[in-house]
């Protein structure tokens, strides 16, 4: 797909006899989508993230599988590289990221963490912007008793209370859905947010996190809009419950029954589970 839109960009250019970057720009990307380390890759399916299991179910039958795939003889399919229009677009998630972090709520002064000096990586200081030549560190989030772990948007300081903040860049169709139609943020953005409020961090002087406010950012106008969700772990209790029975199923190397949703080996989430072959095809 993305080798297809290589040769048309290459093909064009030679067609038109006029110089363009395009092809250029598109190597970089295919480069970056292929440079993929299996070890990484292994190591992160041996935990679970809060954003993936705020969007789909954990399935405990798939985490027994990975965590004991040399005992059950399980090879896992791993996914396809991103393809490049997607790098594209995480790329440019990124920066809004990168924007409100260290721009806009780094210079408002209410953004808290630690902060990396641009000239010397190895000082870090924790409060809030020191000054210029000072790069924001997402705050490490590590819920060791779950097997998660992740990294937040940020921890905000706004009168006198402490909020995990979630920033969600969208399309305009979505943000004028959720704006005027559902006016609540995505559930799978409330769940991850929720976990965020929970989990131990790794900064020392955070007080007591009351709730999340998850900003949403318009890509294409630039509006902002934001929600607050007060700190309930009611929101998180059936993941974490999961998770609980995903862990033990691992550890007593048993295999729980398929997801509801996991109907045949075609069904959504089956498609892309890298667990699929041997849950449908490996002995029950
Ligand atoms: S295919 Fe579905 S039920 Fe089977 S391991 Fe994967 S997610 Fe679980």
């Amino acid at each position: 797909m993305s080798l297809n839109n290589l040769f048309k960009m290459i093909h064009n250019q030679e067609e038109t006899n006029s110089p363009s970057i395009l092809p250029k720009i598109e190597q970089f990307y295919l480069k970056k989508a292929n440079d993929r380390n299996y070890d990484v890759i292994m190591e992160k399916m041996t935990r679970f993230h809060p954003s993936s299991v705020g969007y789909n179910p954990v399935c405990p039958r798939k985490y027994s599988i990975i965590m004991n795939r040399d005992d059950f003889g399980a090879k896992l399919r791993l996914a396809d590289p991103h393809k490049t229009s997607l790098l594209r677009v995480f790329d440019h998630g990124h920066m809004i990221h990168d924007m409100y972090q260290n721009d806009i709520l780094a210079k408002a002064g209410c953004l808290y963490g630690k902060w990396i000096n641009k000239d010397n990586q190895n000082m870090v200081v924790e409060g809030f912007y020191p000054g210029e030549r000072w790069e924001y560190k997402e705050p490490r989030m590590k819920w060791p008793e779950k097997r998660m772990s992740g990294y937040v948007d940020g921890i905000v300081f706004i009168d006198g209370k402490w909020y995990v903040l979630e920033i969600k860049s969208s399309n305009s169709n979505s943000f004028k859905y959720i704006k005027s139609v559902s006016k609540f943020p995505r559930d799978y953005h409330v769940k991850q947010a929720m976990l965020y409020c929970f989990a131990p961090n790794d900064l020392e002087e955070c007080g007591e996190i009351e709730g999340a406010i998850i900003l949403y950012v318009n890509k294409e106008t630039g509006e902002e809009m934001d929600f607050f969700v007060k700190k309930d772990m009611s929101i998180i209790y059936p993941i974490l419950s999961d998770i609980q029975v995903a862990i033990e199923a691992a550890n007593t190397k048993s295999l729980p029954d398929r997801l509801e949703d996991c109907k045949t080996p075609r069904s959504k989430i089956a498609k892309e589970c890298v667990a699929c072959d041997f849950c449908f095809g490996g002995k029950v």
